[in-house]
């Protein structure tokens, strides 16, 4: 135990077992001795709430195959002045409580519990094994403030029943992005692919259908759900407007009815139930937007491809005769890829409609918290991190 001025630390000094030789830090093979390095210190785990350091003057062996090295620490890896123990210990906890908080709570920099969820990461992206590997999903994120370039990410899941994780994200949102994903993963997984799973975003339809054409591609449920969703919205909000412009008592109907509309007409109960039937009775632009958004839920429920292809069909000509744009543009989109949306029946659901919607929520609270993420690098061994579901590196000393 010293004091170093009002700081109370741990230091353990180590020593060399004088009977047993060196290894090689490259081969890890016994090897004779050469000479002594200088002491250094590695910071270890607080001990009781006490910071902890190793202290130990590393021995030089000379291999004879790789000349003259230092040996191998087991405790220590490469120039980084934590030991492995403790990078483990900061990286185990920092998925549960912030960098920032870990760093307090541990009295360590945040630098360094960002270092020791990098290693930690590094470690487990060299010895992840992509096996198995069937389905995948890719989806675009916002993140940050504005809306350049830079503040999308692509994100590629694996969404198979058995493994649903995060597996590879990159910066931007083009096609470039994802052939530069898909390379990541390797031409292997690439090839063995049974199902792609996105939205209807241009770029990486493209990408998709020529990297992986052999893949059944399917555009994502909840990303339909999502357009109608804004679809309806958007009307709400002209009408509202073109209301409040003629009288207040008229607007006075859509007032508050924003989540209600946004809702699956079934979940909707009480007071809002009673406001949402005295709108479905009006002849409000909102109520015909909403019904038709209601109506399309029941498109999912066919097993028939043939049925599902003729509901398709009547929905967006009744969608086109509404004379919503909004609506209507759901409806063009809707026709112009009716193949991969099609395609969902000839799934017959191997696909989980959930995955792709749950992981980026989970993404979203990585991305949102505010753990001061500086730099989108830390952001994305962040990701890697806590959706990854990556190897770990074994340690003897499991606190968490
Ligand atoms: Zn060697």
């Amino acid at each position: 135990m010293q004091e170093r001025g009002q700081v109370v630390e741990i230091e353990i000094t180590l020593q060399p077992h004088g009977g047993i030789r060196g290894r090689c830090s490259q081969c890890r093979r016994p090897a004779p001795g050469y000479d002594r390095r200088p002491e250094r210190r590695w910071q270890f785990v607080p001990l009781w709430g006490i910071a902890t350091w190793f202290r130990y003057a590393p021995r030089r062996v000379q291999c004879p195959e790789h000349g003259v090295v230092v040996e191998y620490l087991p405790w220590s890896d490469g120039k980084r002045p934590l030991t492995g123990a403790l990078m483990g210990f900061l990286a185990r906890w920092a998925r549960r409580l912030s960098w920032r908080e870990t760093a307090q709570v541990f009295q360590t920099s945040w630098e360094s519990v960002y270092r020791s969820v990098e290693w930690f990461v590094e470690w487990g992206l060299a010895e992840r094994q992509l096996v198995g590997v069937e389905s995948l999903g890719v989806d675009e994120i916002h993140w940050g403030h504005g809306l350049r370039a830079a503040n999308f990410l692509t994100v590629i899941y694996q969404i198979d029943g058995h493994c649903r994780r995060l597996l590879w994200v990159g910066q931007r949102r083009t096609e470039a992005t994802l052939r530069r994903g898909m390379k990541a993963l390797g031409p292997e997984v690439v090839q063995g692919l049974r199902f792609v799973c996105s939205d209807m975003w241009k770029p990486y339809l493209r990408v998709l259908a020529t990297e992986a054409g052999q893949a059944l591609h399917v555009l994502d449920r909840f990303h339909i759900a999502l357009h109608l969703n804004q679809a309806v919205d958007q009307v709400r909000r002209a009408e509202s407007s073109r209301l409040r412009a003629a009288s207040q008592a008229a607007a006075q109907q859509l007032k508050h009815t924003r989540w209600t509309l946004l809702r699956r007409g079934s979940r909707v109960r009480g007071r809002a139930r009673q406001k949402l039937q005295a709108l479905l009775a009006s002849k409000l632009q909102t109520a015909r937007a909403w019904e038709l958004k209601e109506t399309f839920a029941h498109f999912w429920t066919y097993r028939s491809l043939t049925w599902a292809g003729a509901f398709l069909d009547y929905w967006t000509w009744r969608a086109m005769r509404s004379r919503l744009e909004p609506m209507q543009k759901v409806a063009r989109m809707l026709r112009s890829h009716e193949e991969l949306i099609l395609n969902w029946f000839r799934a017959k659901g191997e696909i989980s409609t959930g995955a792709v919607e749950g992981l980026n929520n989970k993404i979203r609270v990585v991305t949102r918290r505010s753990y001061g993420f500086r730099t989108y690098k830390a952001m994305e061994i962040a990701l890697y991190h806590t959706l990854g579901r990556l190897p770990e590196p074994e340690s003897a000393h499991r606190f968490c």
